[in-house]
C-alpha cells in the first residue's frame, strides 16, 4: 500500500493515490473557490503535507485537492480583480453565452476544472462565511449528499438549495450531482477564525473515512454524531438599495420569529412572517445580490420543494420590485414614507 503524488499539469491540483488495484472512489476535496476563505486552503495543504510524509496514508481511492482560485487567493479575495465569482460559473452557460474573448480569468478557471469535475464520484467543497457562523453542510439534492454531509458530523446541514432564485445549479457541486454523484460543501466558519481551518480538516478526514480511503479507525477522522438540526431553504433576499442595512448584526444560524425586523432601507421595512432561520447575512453585497439567506426546519410535507418557486415578488410603494420573498419574509413600505391610497 503506497500513496502515490501525480502532479496533474492544472495549476492549483495534485492527485494522490492509494493501492493501484483500487483506483476508486475518486474524490476532489476544493479548497478556496474564494480567494479570500483560506480555511479550506489550509486544509489541504495539511493533507498534500501528511501524505506526502507519510503521516496520513491513502487505503484506496484517488484523492484530488484542488485550489479553486490560485490568484485570488494571491489577492485576498472573492475573486480577481475584474473577475468573477469563480463559484456561480459551473453550469457553464458562459460558454454559450459569452464570447470567449470576453471571458475573465474565473470562465478559463472553471473549464480548466471541469474534467476533474466531471470524473469523480464525490466532492467536498470547502468555504466560510463573512459573519461569525457554526458551521454548516450545503447538500445537493441527491440522498447520498446528505448521507455525505451527515457523515462529516457537523450540527447542520442545510438543503433545498437547488430550488429555482437559489444557487444549486450554479455551484460548484452541480456538474458532480448532476451525474448522480454525492457533493457537499460546507461552511466552515468565519473567514478568519483559526477555528474554521480545524473544521475544514476534520471534514476533509471525515470525507475520506465515510469514503472508505482511509481507515476507519483513524483517530484523527472520528466521525462526530449525525447533524442534529436540519434547514431547508426557502429564499434568496436581495439587497434592495444601497442604503439597505440589517437592523441589528445578524449570524448564520439564528431564529428569527415571525414580525421580526430583519433590515430597512428609507422606504422598506423587511420582516419575518414566520420563524425562520438566517443563512450567510452580509448586507455589504453589491445591490442586487443574495445579502441573505432564509430557511427552516424541514418538514414532511416539504418532499418536493425544488417543483416551486422559492422566490415571489415584492412591490415597494412605487410598484417596483424590490426583493424577491417566500412567504416566510415580507416587505412594507416604511411607515414614514407611506404613500397615500
Ligand atoms: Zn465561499
Amino acid at each position: 500500500m503506497s500513496d502515490v503524488f501525480e502532479p496533474i499539469g492544472i495549476d492549483g491540483v495534485s492527485r494522490f493515490a492509494g493501492a493501484p488495484d483500487a483506483p476508486h472512489p475518486r474524490l476532489a476535496i476544493v479548497g478556496a473557490l474564494h480567494g479570500n476563505e483560506p480555511c479550506g486552503l489550509r486544509a489541504i495543504e495539511r493533507l498534500q503535507y501528511e501524505l506526502r510524509t507519510g503521516q496520513l496514508r491513502l487505503r484506496a481511492g484517488t484523492l484530488y485537492l484542488v485550489h479553486g482560485n490560485p490568484p485570488a487567493s494571491e489577492q485576498q479575495e472573492r475573486h480577481t480583480r475584474g473577475g468573477l465569482d469563480l463559484n456561480r460559473l459551473f453550469d457553464y452557460r458562459f460558454v454559450n453565452d459569452i464570447p470567449s474573448a470576453h471571458w475573465v480569468y474565473e470562465h478559463n478557471r472553471a473549464l480548466e476544472l471541469r474534467p476533474i469535475l466531471d470524473s469523480v464520484d464525490a466532492l467536498l467543497d470547502l468555504h466560510s462565511t463573512t459573519a461569525p457562523s457554526p458551521a454548516f453542510a450545503i447538500a445537493s439534492p441527491l440522498p447520498g449528499s446528505r448521507a455525505l454531509a451527515d457523515g462529516l458530523g457537523l450540527a447542520y446541514v442545510t438543503q433545498g438549495w437547488e430550488s429555482p432564485g437559489l444557487l444549486g445549479d450554479r455551484v460548484v457541486i452541480a456538474p458532480v450531482t448532476e451525474r448522480g454523484r454525492p457533493g457537499v460543501s460546507v461552511e466552515c466558519g468565519q473567514h478568519t477564525q483559526p477555528e474554521s481551518v480545524e473544521v475544514a480538516y476534520a471534514c476533509a478526514l471525515r470525507c475520506l473515512q465515510y469514503l472508505g480511503m482511509i481507515d476507519a479507525d483513524s483517530e484523527r477522522a472520528r466521525a462526530g454524531a449525525p447533524a442534529s438540526t436540519r434547514l431547508w431553504l426557502r429564499a434568496a433576499i436581495k439587497r434592495p438599495s444601497p442604503t439597505f442595512r440589517f437592523v441589528r448584526p445578524l449570524a448564520s444560524m439564528q431564529v428569527l420569529e415571525a414580525g421580526d425586523v430583519i433590515g430597512c432601507d428609507d422606504d422598506l421595512v423587511l420582516c419575518a412572517q414566520r420563524r425562520c432561520y438566517v443563512i450567510m447575512p452580509n448586507d455589504a453585497v453589491p445591490v442586487g445580490e443574495d445579502m441573505l439567506y432564509i430557511a427552516q426546519l424541514r418538514q414532511p410535507t416539504d418532499e418536493v420543494p425544488a417543483t416551486k418557486p422559492a422566490t415571489a415578488s415584492v412591490l415597494d410603494g412605487a410598484g417596483q420590485q424590490v426583493v424577491e420573498r417566500a412567504p416566510i419574509v415580507g416587505a412594507r413600505v416604511a411607515a414614514d414614507r407611506r404613500r397615500e391610497p
